[in-house]
């Protein structure tokens, strides 16, 4: 099914996140996450892209193309331009189109302190990689955006403002930063809304299921943590196997309260684990397009 045709008619879209192995690591390891992923009938599997990425490094879109041919899945690459010049860029489209992989999630990425490569200046920002990539072919494009602002943005006001650039350069789907208070999540939709921006918003679901990844993930991402978020924590934490079965149990709670206030769709952050994917989706694919054929 083609990214545009996935939310007609209201439906609700499920849609799931991978990334490639480890450096080091042979490509073929993820086949055991996608042997897994695959009865769940995501509606596309996206593949992240490693900070400070480079044109050499293929490893998300032969994972994407994988997906598309291997599963049978629509899937989706992830692309950072903090890094890549225009010529970069050019390349990593012919290796796209190679691929037949249409479906772009366009990102500025981060700085890596890490990366042997110096940032380039072609594209300060997600909407200049947009609006190039829109001159470059017929790509469906998706842009992230943050619930709770972007860490660097100086209000959500202003966040919001740059997010509608994204959608005027060309993006037509976005992708959430994961957070753990919907209410949150409802009050930026309504921002955003108010704000001109009329493509679908999935929602992004991360289910906590350690301690680390939890600390890990709030202090890249600065989401805020509801009390009974912090409850839950505060009575497992010394039990991992009880602590991830409550972070299943939460995401499963966040994700049937955003579907019946109609979220426009559910991006979850896999971590990999089909475990965690597969207790998921059970419990929740009944309640997203009740009655609808997978
Ligand atoms: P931008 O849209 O460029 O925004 C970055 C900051 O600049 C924001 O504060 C914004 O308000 C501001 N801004 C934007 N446009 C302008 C403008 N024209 N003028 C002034 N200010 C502006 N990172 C990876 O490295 N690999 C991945 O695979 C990856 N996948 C992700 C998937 C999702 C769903 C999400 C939400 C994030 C992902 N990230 C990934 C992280 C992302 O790269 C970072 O959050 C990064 O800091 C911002 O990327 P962006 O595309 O939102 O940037």
């Amino acid at each position: 099914m083609q990214l545009s045709e996935i939310m007609k008619d209201g439906r609700t879209a499920f849609t799931f996140e991978i990334f490639p192995p480890k450096k080091d690591m042979p490509i073929d390891t993820i086949y055991k996450t996608l042997d897994g992923l695959r009865g769940l009938h995501p509606d596309f599997i996206s593949v992240t892209y490693g900070a400070g990425g480079s044109a050499a490094d293929t490893k998300t879109a032969d994972i994407a193309q994988i997906i598309k041919e291997k599963y049978g899945l629509e899937s989706a690459v992830h692309l950072t331009c903090l890094y890549n010049t225009r010529e970069d860029i050019d390349l990593i489209c012919e290796q796209l189109r190679e691929r037949n992989i249409r479906n772009i999630l366009a990102l500025r990425g981060d700085f890596n302190p890490n990366s042997e490569r110096k940032p380039a200046s072609d594209f300060p920002h997600a909407s200049d990689l947009i609006a190039y990539l829109k001159t470059k072919g017929d790509y469906h494009i998706m842009a992230a955006c943050y619930p709770e602002g972007h860490q660097e943005a100086e209000s959500l006001d202003a966040d919001i403002a740059n997010l509608k650039r994204k959608v005027d350069a060309g993006a037509t789907h976005l992708l959430s930063q994961l957070f753990f208070d919907n209410d949150a999540f409802f009050r930026f939709l309504d921002k955003a809304r108010a704000a001109g921006i009329n493509v679908p918003i999935e929602a992004g679901i991360m289910p906590c299921t350690s301690k680390a990844s939890i600390e890990r993930m709030v202090t890249m991402c600065g989401a805020s943590l509801p009390a009974k978020f912090t409850r839950m924590m505060a009575k497992y934490q010394n039990y991992p196997d009880a602590l991830k079965e409550a972070g299943i149990a939460y995401a499963i709670d966040q994700i049937i309260d955003l579907v019946s206030r109609g979220v426009d769709g559910i991006h979850l952050y896999t971590m990999n684990s089909p475990y965690v994917a597969k207790r998921i989706s059970d419990a929740v694919l009944p309640l997203i397009n009740p009655g609808a054929a997978r």
